[in-house]
């Protein structure tokens, strides 16, 4: 049976797409690996990874031990993988690109979430600070020790290049110094990344938006009524309504789902009809063109405003609720009292950390990695103390 409408799968690249064979390579030559080519290849070693396997047990918005059907970074990640294949098959750029780039972006998150990422930062304020997205590219490029030849995982550069998604211009200075040709040059020089890394940032914020009202739903700290304020939500409850009246007196979360499902829906054609246009009239001969060009994946501007009022929402109502302040001010505080632990007896770490010539930074790259159960195990067993007894 042929289902009409669907392109030839695999569909060809577009022009501006970043081609696999066309790599920039990796920083350690490596021979090829067919028949993968060398996205493909990245993708699978980020699955293979250590930090990859840890996502599992670290925080997205909820503390891990709240409940067993929040998401964690690990879900959270394949969501986001999701939709930016989706994104990418549709526009036909690189899909495996885009997976790869999906499956490592969080990988240097701290336990705990921001609260994590925000307790590290002050304990580093006097030795370079704490970038989760530079942190990610750091657990790639030095942190994971599998291979007999390099450090970390020797991606190529398309894929570090989506990993670095934010870095400050004092670290980029850094980054550049190091590798003038490298993903930190961007940023000196205020250039976009590849069409495949603008689509993941899009696919990550869609993700959470989306996951976070679901969440926050369940943990009773959101509700429906208050939903009804946020316009992209309410638009599209009012549709679920009208076509199954049925689901305004039932009690149960078909309401809540359909009503994702199709806000996802909606931003997914928006997203796929809004960067073809700008495609269109951007006419980039290629990837490269694709990076001198302002940025061409996005949505629509109506879309996008309504997008940003959700966030809005969710900012004020979800992520400041004092329910979730209360737990990441604990959480911030058992890291806090963890660093100083460590830095006053780095004995208590691993040998590869406690020897470390960068004694602070390894501390950092020590507790990043952690989960967030074992983050609270370790902050028992170095101050006697429990976190979140009450
Ligand atoms: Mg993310």
């Amino acid at each position: 049976m042929n289902t009409p409408g669907l392109p030839a799968y695999p569909a060809p690249l577009a022009p501006w797409a970043c081609d696999p064979r066309h790599t920039r390579g990796r920083r350690v030559p490596e021979a090829p690996a067919p028949p993968r080519n060398e996205h493909q290849r990245d993708r699978d070693r980020i699955v293979h990874s250590t930090a990859f396997r840890r996502l599992v047990y670290k925080t997205q918005v909820f503390i891990n031990h709240e409940g067993d059907l929040f998401r964690t970074r690990l879900t959270h990640s394949l969501e986001v993988a999701q939709l930016g294949r989706s994104a990418a098959r549709a526009l036909q750029l690189n899909e495996d690109l885009v997976e790869a780039i999906a499956l490592a972006h969080d990988l240097g998150h701290t336990p705990f979430g921001h609260a994590g990422q925000d307790a590290l930062h002050d304990c580093m304020r006097e030795h370079g600070g704490f970038e989760h997205n530079l942190q990610s590219l750091r657990v790639v490029d030095a942190l994971e020790a599998r291979y007999p030849g390099f450090d970390g995982l020797n991606l190529s550069f398309e894929t570090r290049e989506g990993i670095l998604k934010h870095c400050s211009a004092r670290n980029a200075a850094r980054l550049v110094q190091a590798e003038p040709q490298g993903p930190g040059r961007r940023f000196v020089e205020g250039t976009q990344p590849s069409l495949e890394a603008q689509l993941v940032n899009l696919a990550d914020a869609m993700a959470y938006n989306a996951h976070d009202i679901d969440d926050g739903v369940r943990s009773g700290l959101i509700t429906l009524a208050q939903l009804a304020d946020v316009p992209l939500f309410a638009h599209w409850k009012q549709q679920v309504l009208a076509d199954h009246p049925q689901l305004a007196s039932q009690p149960g979360r078909r309401l809540l789902f359909e009503t994702l499902r199709r806000m996802l829906s909606a931003q997914m054609a928006d997203l796929i009809a809004a960067t073809s246009e700008a495609v269109r009239s951007h006419a980039p001969a290629d990837a490269d063109a694709v990076r001198r060009l302002p940025p061409l994946a996005r949505f629509s501007a109506g879309l996008q405003a309504q997008i940003t009022e959700l966030q809005r929402f969710l900012f004020s109502a979800l992520y400041r609720h004092p329910q979730v302040m209360h737990t990441t001010a604990q959480a911030r505080t058992a890291l806090v009292e963890l660093f100083a632990a460590y830095r006053a007896d780095p004995g208590a770490m691993p040998a590869d950390f406690a020897t470390a010539s960068d004694g602070a930074r390894a501390v950092a790259d020590y507790i990043a990695g952690m989960t967030d159960r074992y983050a609270l195990r370790e902050h028992f067993r170095l101050t006697g103390r429990r976190v979140f007894a009450d």
